[in-house]
């Protein structure tokens, strides 16, 4: 079969004449071509139920000339409603593809999703816009019908097309990324599945203000050869700096193709860039926290405690539902069950609390053995209170122990958590004692490994440090000079002036013409003592304040986790009254969280359940991103040497003397 020549566009936004009159010129140039693939929004701005115009109108009935057909995506904007009702009755050369799938053009086999990621449309939770009759934003259930067609299709995808671009798209590569594009926050991870899923020979995406023609990437061989993805980013027609909007392509199908010239490795191919990203993840969350490998250039390395022979029948791992969000307050912990039991006893078993919407039960990242323990999850969170009164109940002979999702997560320490039997954890604290210096620890002041050079200002129970690896140069960490593994277990005194500090910075940022954004992860380790408390604040413009909330809602969204908001403390509230809050709202103080601070005050909190790995580097991606510089989430794009740190501080130092809570005090 010859090559099938065929166009790409990017966003039309409601200018077909605009669109058809390029293309008829190229076409009488280079063509004829077969057809024309239009991704991003394809209608103009405006409601989806608008009346469509004239011209719109002209193209379904015939009269606007179309000089190749043309198929796509991106069927949002004004009056999208109703040229999608009426284009399947029309005889005109130009088609919906719809919400998802996988279709055949001139012998291509073409995978397209419609629409953008939406959190709250996706997820059923928080506040979703209001319903649209067009694929404005795709649901659970278009991303799953492609990923069953796609794995049900025979032979390949010659062509993905989607109104997003893949998020991770640039991971790994070398060199300068294109100019105004945001690695950390373009995109969808969901495109990204399904990149990896599909493994297309081209991938023609739409949705980002600029065009970019990534170098093509080699997939995994699964067993049927090496496969390779171009991705082609188009910008919208009406860019103004006139970015690529239009792609030629001449493409034979895959089905016509010798095998050896399908898995063909092209001259500077990557690895697929999601691969990488899954395998960092994995290797993130196998290793401790960044800040031990990058202060003391040692890993945790010790020893993970066996885990325990049990007699009998091991329990099977029950896998439970994906597309329920996982949320702590409304999900026990549940230890001792019957070996018999399954998921369909548990769930009947705590139906007397509550209706249970959710039962996993997981294995081991490490040596795959399933966990002691199981999580049940109830449709609200009364039903998980409830579900602790079965404490010490009987279910099939034996005594069931039920405990809170989040209880003495920080007493098990990362690594040896899973291998935990039923008797482990509970809260017992971090290894170390709290409040004595540890050795090794960066975060200790009377450590040999501190870094003291760094530090800004010293307080009574608190300093202020430049972060090591630098944001921008207003970044700091404010830290307890005593080791202690998070701020809501500080004493009462250590954290009104944490909170002193926080108040000072703020008027330090504002005085900048920022915004004070802050985050504080506390993931226990077995050595060092444990976690010692650190609290990451870095000044950001108003504008990337107003969507701070967003920016980590969807990191985390992306990472499988659901942020709790906390309103800012009303005016007058003590700090002891805040601590008590804040307590409660990670889950108590013996629980692993993520909170994150906002400009207005107000906080976004997710405690960590039991077997639950927190993204290291998420954080300081979302802050990275908000100051506008997404390259600086890797630490090594940070490295200054000794002179330009000391002359940092020094910067520092004279910048926030006017605000230093410390100040007059030498
Ligand atoms: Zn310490």
């Amino acid at each position: 079969m010859a090559a099938a020549k065929v166009l790409f566009s990017g966003a039309v936004e409601g200018d077909l004449p605009g669109l058809f009159k390029k293309v008829e010129a190229v076409n009488k140039k280079n063509g004829p071509f077969e057809a024309l693939f239009c991704v991003g929004q394809f209608f103009g701005p405006g409601a989806d139920t608008d009346e469509p115009n004239d011209a719109l109108v002209a193209y379904v009935t015939g009269q606007g000339s179309i000089p190749v057909p043309t198929y796509f995506i991106g069927g949002f904007g004004a009056g999208s409603h109703a040229i999608l009702e009426a284009l399947p009755a029309a005889k005109a050369a130009l088609k919906y593809l719809g919400r998802s799938g996988v279709t055949v053009v001139n012998g291509l086999n073409v995978a397209f999703l419609d629409g953008t990621y939406n959190h709250a449309l996706f997820t059923g939770r928080g506040e979703a816009p209001p319903p649209s009759p067009v694929c404005r934003h795709y649901t659970q259930d278009d991303v799953g019908l492609l990923k069953s067609q796609l794995k049900a299709l025979e032979g390949e995808v010659d062509i993905l097309l989607t109104c997003e671009w893949p998020r991770g798209l640039t991971t790994g590569l070398q060199g300068e990324l294109p100019a105004g594009y945001r690695a950390a926050s373009a995109g969808s991870n969901i495109v990204s599945e399904l990149v990896a899923l599909a493994r297309p020979r081209y991938h023609i995406a739409g949705g980002e203000q600029l065009a970019y023609a990534r170098p093509p990437f080699a997939h995994r061989d699964l067993g049927a050869g090496q496969r390779v993805t171009r991705f082609v980013g188009l910008a919208t027609m009406a860019h103004p700096g006139k970015a690529k909007s239009l792609h030629a392509l001449g493409l034979t199908p895959a089905a016509a193709m010798e095998p050896e010239a399908l898995g063909a490795v092209p001259e500077g191919c990557t690895p697929s860039p999601f691969e990488l990203r899954q395998a960092k993840r994995e290797a993130d969350e196998l290793t401790a926290p960044s800040d031990f490998n990058r202060w003391s250039g040692v890993g945790p390395g010790g020893q993970a405690k066996r885990p325990r022979r049990e007699a009998g029948a091991a329990p099977a791992a029950i896998e439970g539902k994906a597309d329920v969000p996982r949320d702590p307050w409304a999900t026990v912990v549940v230890k001792n069950l019957p070996w018999a039991a399954g998921e369909p006893e548990i769930v009947a078993f705590f139906a007397q609390a509550g209706k249970v919407v959710n039962v996993w039960r997981g294995t081991n990242a490490r040596d795959g053995r399933v966990q002691h323990f199981t999580h049940v999850q109830f449709e609200g969170r009364e039903g998980a209170e409830a579900a602790l009164r079965l404490h010490d109940t009987d279910m099939g002979g034996r005594r069931v122990f039920v405990e809170p999702s989040t209880a003495g997560t920080a007493g098990m320490g990362r690594h040896a958590r899973d291998a935990d039997g039923a008797g482990g954890g509970g809260g017992g604290g971090e290894a170390g004692v709290a409040g004595k210096p540890v050795d090794g620890c960066w975060f200790c002041l009377g450590s040999v490994a501190a870094d003291t050079e760094l530090v800004a200002s010293v307080g009574e129970e608190v300093y202020l440090a430049l972060d090591k690896g630098q944001i921008t140069p207003e970044h700091v960490l404010l830290v307890p000079i005593d080791h202690h593994p998070c701020s809501v277990a500080l004493s009462a005194g250590c954290f009104a002036e944490v909170e002193r500090y926080v108040s000072a910075l703020r008027s330090l940022y504002a005085s900048l013409g920022r915004e004070l954004v802050a985050f504080e992860r506390h993931l226990s380790l077995r050595n060092k003592g444990g976690n010692h408390c650190h609290i990451n604040l870095l000044g950001v413009t108003p504008a990337a304040g107003r969507r701070a909330e967003e920016a980590f809602r969807s990191a985390a969204a992306a990472a499988g986790y659901q942020l709790e908001h906390i309103p800012a403390p009303p005016r007058g509230t003590g700090p002891d009254e805040l601590l008590k809050q804040l307590k409660t709202a990670v889950g108590g103080p013996d629980s692993e969280y993520f909170m994150a601070l906002l400009p207005d005050g107000s906080r976004l909190v997710r405690p960590l359940m039991r077997g639950e790995r927190w993204p290291m580097a998420l954080g300081r991606e979302v802050l990275a991103d908000l100051a506008g510089a997404p390259e600086r989430a890797a630490w090594k794009a940070c490295a200054l040497t000794p002179e330009e740190e000391a002359a940092r501080v020094e910067r520092f130092k004279q910048l926030f003397k006017p605000y230093d809570i410390m100040a007059g005090e030498e």
